[in-house]
Formats: structure tokens, C-alpha cells, sequence
């Protein structure tokens, strides 16, 4: 009798931890199949706005969010490609430089990219046209989208910022700094995100592309654009975590407060 009821004990605890160790595969099935549906959004528009050019992560931790997206170095010294798990600067030169995982990042949005729809644009003549040309192919304008652009593009024009000095200015007045580039049949990928209109305190809302070439030697953000045929893939996200900054000077403004020329 008592050794049967041993038994018993045993089957049940076994039993039990059958059914622990599924719930505990089930649930880390979950969270992997999630990481793919997730935007990682670094500080804000807004912040950006106000000249909140401080450090909120680094390269290495922003790799722990997303193998994939753009943004912006801290002084806003460059524009950040990441792409297939590796971070270039697009530098104010118009070069590309690989940066390691302590580089600091100030601004961006990125993802685990996976492709939910691949497809091909053809005979594109601007930026514009594209941008239309993706929205038309999209399930809904509402939510969140990663996308890589890859083609032998027959014109490019990128511009990288300048990194500045604290105490640091306005974005309108970095942007009025920016340096312009232009580069003609060039293979390369677009790298980035389209974000709703509705969040436009947190993101710039609509398209927000990087190029880099192939032989990864030019980059930064994307003005205009020229290309007979791309391969799209466009990655389908709806969930979005933010990340803000928290060193001192970021606490001394209020986003709350829409940015003013003094
Ligand atoms: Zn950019």
C-alpha cells in the first residue's frame, strides 16, 4: 500500500512537470514569434525637436531590440544603418563607418526584420512616387512597418547631419546644416520604417529610410530616389515598445511643451 502511494506521488510529479515543461516551451514559443511583431522606438520626436541629442542607449543594447532599422548617434553625429545585426554610421562626409557596441544612439526605431510580404516596384521616379507606390501595398495605414529595399538604383540622394555641441540646438537648425549627396547607378539597400501619423509627438510619422551601398562605403538618409526595379520586402508590425532617455539633461525639458524658436 505505502509503496504504491509512492508510485503514484512519482506518476503525478511527473505529470507535473511534463505539463510545466510544455506551458514553458508554449510560452517561449510565444515570446519568439512576438519579437517579429515589435517596433523598438529610441526617445522621440519631440525630444529631437527640442535638441535632445544625449545618449538614451548604445549600439550593443539596441541589439537586444532588432537586428534592423534607423535612427540617429548621439551629438547627432551621423545617421545609424542597422542591418543584418550590424550598425554603420552614415558620417557627415557621406562615408559609412562600422561601429562597435559602445557607440551611444540617441534617436531611431528598429526591429527583428522578417519579411511579411515580398514584392517588386518598378519604374519609380522619385521619392514620392514611392513612398505612394508602398502605401498602396500596405494592409492598413494605421499601423507600424519595417521595410529593405534592394535594387541597383539609377539615382540616390542621402544627406547626413553634423554631430553638434551641447548646449545642443534645435533639429530644424541641424537640418539646415545637413550635407547632400548624390550618387548614380549604385547598388545598395534601403533600410527603414513607416510610421502612423496619429504618433507624431513620438515618431516622424510616415517613411523614414536609410541607404547603404553594397560594398557598404556610402550612406545616410534618403531624399530622392530613382530605380527601374526593387525587390521590397515589407515587414508587418503592431506593437511598439519605447525606450526614453534618462541622463540629466533630457530630464530638464518638458516634451509637453511644443518647441518654440527663442
Ligand atoms: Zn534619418
Amino acid at each position: 500500500m505505502q509503496i504504491s502511494l509512492k508510485r503514484s506521488k512519482a506518476v503525478v510529479a511527473r505529470i507535473f512537470l511534463s505539463v510545466l515543461l510544455i506551458a514553458t516551451c508554449l510560452v517561449g514559443f510565444a515570446l519568439a514569434a512576438d519579437k517579429y511583431d515589435v517596433v523598438y522606438q529610441i526617445s522621440s520626436l519631440a525630444g529631437l525637436e527640442h535638441g535632445v541629442f544625449f545618449p538614451t542607449t548604445t549600439v550593443g543594447e539596441l541589439k537586444k531590440h532588432g537586428d534592423f532599422g534607423v535612427g540617429a548617434f548621439e551629438h547627432m553625429d551621423g545617421e545609424l544603418i542597422l542591418i543584418n545585426g550590424k550598425a554603420y554610421n552614415g558620417m557627415y562626409d557621406g562615408s559609412v563607418v562600422l561601429m562597435d557596441d559602445k557607440a551611444p544612439i540617441t534617436y531611431g526605431a528598429v526591429s527583428f526584420f522578417k519579411a511579411s510580404k515580398t514584392t517588386t516596384l518598378n519604374n519609380i521616379n522619385s521619392y514620392e512616387e514611392m513612398m505612394k507606390s508602398i502605401d498602396a501595398l500596405l494592409p492598413n495605414i494605421n499601423n507600424f512597418y519595417a521595410f529593405k529595399i534592394n535594387a541597383k538604383f539609377s539615382y540616390v540622394k542621402y544627406r547626413s547631419t553634423d554631430k553638434q555641441d551641447q548646449p545642443y540646438p534645435p533639429l530644424s537648425q541641424v537640418i539646415a546644416t545637413q550635407s547632400i549627396f548624390e550618387v548614380k547607378d549604385v547598388k545598395g539597400t534601403f533600410v527603414g520604417v513607416r510610421l502612423p501619423h496619429f504618433i507624431k509627438n513620438v515618431y516622424a510619422p510616415g517613411y523614414h529610410l536609410h541607404f547603404i551601398t553594397d560594398d557598404k562605403k556610402q550612406g545616410g538618409h534618403i531624399l530622392e530616389v530613382k530605380f527601374d526595379e526593387a525587390k521590397v520586402q515589407i515587414q508587418y508590425l503592431s506593437q511598439m515598445l519605447i525606450k526614453m532617455p534618462t541622463n540629466e539633461g533630457a530630464k530638464k525639458i518638458d516634451l509637453a511643451v511644443p518647441y518654440q524658436k527663442k
